[in-house]
Order: structure tokens, then sequence, then C-alpha cells
């Protein structure tokens, strides 16, 4: 028996209804009674649509981290690189 996941976009609740394929899927909220959306459609493809779900969650953690790093990256190397622009006239100021 397939399981599927619902979330009700009127009132926030998130649910898991045990159905048969031939079942109607779910259109009233047991919390608010207006039509929930479903989320994952049951079977095999729970488990790894389940998974993908929560994954994307982390990546887009992640990818903020990930961001933040670069951008981060980009501010120190602009300074190494500002480092040795401002070290070349050193160099050059004794030559001349
Ligand atoms: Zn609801």
């Amino acid at each position: 028996m397939p399981t599927y996941q619902y979330k009700c976009p009127h009132c926030e609740n998130e649910f898991e209804e045990f159905q048969s394929i031939t079942e109607d899927p779910i259109d009233k909220c047991p919390q608010c009674g207006k039509k929930p959306r479903r989320i994952i459609t049951g079977g095999a493809g729970f488990l790894l649509k389940g998974s993908g779900f929560y994954t994307t969650d982390y990546r887009s953690e992640s990818y903020k981290a990930a961001a933040k790093k670069d951008s981060d990256a980009a501010v120190s190397s602009t300074a190494k690189t500002d480092t040795t622009k401002k070290d070349k006239p050193k160099t050059d100021k004794p030559k001349a």
C-alpha cells in the first residue's frame, strides 16, 4: 500500500495517508477541511522522493554556506591582490 504525503497549503498541516492506487487523493485536510497538496506519490518512489526532498533542503543550506564561503574567498583574494599591488611599488621605490 503506497503512502501518500500531503501538505495543506492553507494551514501548513502535513500528514500521510495510506491509500490504494485506485483511491482518489485526499481532498480534505483533516485539520481545516480545505484541499491539501499531495507532495509525494507512494510506492518505491516514496523513499527516493522523500530523501530527495530533504536533500534539496540540505543542499540549499550548504549552498548558502558555500556561497558565503565563496564571497569570503573572493574578498580575501582581492585583499591578497591588493597587498601584491602595494608591495610592488614598495620594491620599486628603493630602485627609483
Ligand atoms: Zn489544512
